[in-house]
């Protein structure tokens, strides 16, 4: 069996993060299973559906590297991608179940049926449909019609339960009784989800349904509708649900719900779906930090979790400074470059600096965005007095090591030295140790004060290689 998984996102808004999480799985399973990943748009709600949301769930699903086999833009042998364009394909599947006798033309009006619902609340009922229209003959319901009466069609839901094993939450039993006669074409000639959702993943082979929890109830009709089709229907998974540290759906409440927001943030592609992957799955060799690319071969079904996964907006930033420390220097200038504002000194510096620098501060910073601090500290002429640094110019061994590196400095600086090398400042601190005798703390946080004007930061015979000479003058 050929794997195919779907993402079915529909183009009402932003591509949610949630969103995302699903289709990621559904692409890394296909992946993992050497299958075909498909993305179908589900735009028959006419209303709220917007193209422009779905070039827009697109760009961003491309951005974060989830790229498609078949799909509206792309094509694919199934087609077409979105339900708008498969219309005539529901409504011929829908009288069909209606010769086999699964289904019924309902006139009931909105207003009927508001007004029973109504009823059934008060008496505290389930409000389900009474089956009003359920025994119309044919020839008179197809006559109400030709004489202009609205009709949706109506699914006769069978008064029995259902069973199936999901992927994630194993035995999944729905008794009877739980679902009366349902409407699967709206009166408008539009499918209603749980209807069309199940004849595109049949007619498009879809082998596993990945996909939110809080589709789990949508099953059991769906698995009606297979039945009265006669089609085995496909393997479901539905995934843990996301939630936010106060345990409720994550919402825009949380924070940035939308992967656009992220991509602004200027967090990482691959760091996003590092830690989207997390919610929910686990590695199995319990390891935090991957590309999409390791997974191949390792994703799959059995590692979903059940519990709710909550969304941490420090893991992912963690996640994200994870992926940028792994980058090497070339990598980060390519990426990093453009978040530096374009009047930093560090664009007139040479390559090998860039990528030094680059390399120094990877490790210490979230976002791309933060290296500027760094970089603004190295060509500060400032002198942090906080009270560390005051207390390390108390010293009696301070004056003594800015004398000496004084000199040194203006030597060098005199002499047409731009940047000083790490073999320069080993001499000087064997100088200091040898000649001035100071050892220990008073020779390292007196060399760092003294050069720096900081008391803390990252080690001297890196970061001082990188400062123009002229800036140490200055600090001195
Ligand atoms: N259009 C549905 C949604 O956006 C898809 C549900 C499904 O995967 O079956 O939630």
């Amino acid at each position: 069996m050929t794997v195919r998984v779907r993402f079915a996102p529909s183009p009402t808004g932003y591509l949610h993060i949630g969103g995302a999480r699903t289709a990621l799985y559904n692409y890394l399973f296909a992946k993992s299973k050497g299958g075909t990943y498909i993305l179908r748009i589900e735009d028959t709600d006419l209303e709220r559906s917007k193209k422009e949301y779905e070039e827009l769930q697109i760009a961003d699903l491309k951005w974060l590297g989830i790229e498609h086999n078949e799909g509206p833009d792309v094509g694919g042998p199934y087609g077409p991608y979105r339900q708008s364009e498969r219309l005539p394909i529901y409504k011929t599947h829908a009288e069909k179940l209606i010769e086999k006798g699964h289904a019924y033309y309902c006139f009931c009006t909105p207003e009927e049926l508001e007004a029973k619902k109504e009823i059934a609340v008060r008496e505290s009922r389930v409000p389900q449909y009474d089956g009003k229209c359920r025994n119309i003959k044919f020839e008179e319901a197809q006559n109400r019609i030709s004489s202009g009466g609205p009709a949706s069609i109506r699914f006769k839901a069978p008064h029995k339960a259902y069973v199936f094993m999901d992927g994630v939450r194993d035995r999944v039993v729905f008794p009877e009784g739980m679902v009366g006669d349902f409407v699967i074409m709206r009166s408008n000639g539009l499918p209603v989800y749980n209807y069309c959702c199940v004849i595109d993943d049949w007619l498009m082979k879809i082998t596993h349904v990945i996909r939110a929890e809080e589709h789990l109830p949508n099953t059991l009709r769906q698995l009606m509708l297979y039945e009265a089709f006669e089609v085995r229907p496909p393997e479901f998974a539905h995934v843990s649900l996301l939630i936010g540290k106060d345990r409720q759906k994550l919402s825009k409440r949380h924070g940035a719900t939308s992967v656009a927001q992220y991509k602004e943030e200027s967090y990482l592609p691959e760091a996003m779906c590092n830690y989207l992957c997390l919610l929910g799955w686990s590695h199995p060799g319990e390891v935090d930090i991957f590309k999409k690319t390791d997974l191949v071969g390792v994703f799959g079904i059995e590692r979903f979790q059940k519990a709710a996964a909550m969304f941490d907006l420090e893991k992912l930033q963690w996640v994200n400074g994870q992926h940028i420390k792994a980058m090497n220097a070339q990598e980060l200038i390519l990426k990093a470059k453009e978040f530096i504002p374009t009047d930093s000194p560090f664009h007139r510096q040479s390559v090998e600096w860039q990528e030094k620098c680059l390399d120094l501060f990877k490790s210490q910073i979230h976002f791309f965005k933060d290296f500027e601090t760094h970089i603004a500290e190295i060509f500060s002429r400032e002198v942090v007095e906080n009270e560390k640094l005051v207390e390390i110019n108390s010293w009696e061994t301070t004056p003594q090591i800015r004398q000496y590196l004084k000199e040194e400095i203006k030597k060098l600086k005199d002499s047409g030295v731009t940047f000083v090398n790490e073999l320069q400042i080993n001499q000087w601190t064997e100088h200091i140790k040898g000649e001035l005798k100071i050892k220990g703390k008073p020779l390292f946080m007196g060399m760092r004060g003294v050069l720096t004007g900081r008391d803390h930061g990252p080690e001297l015979k890196f970061l001082i290689p990188l400062t123009p000479i002229e800036i140490l003058a200055d600090r001195i």
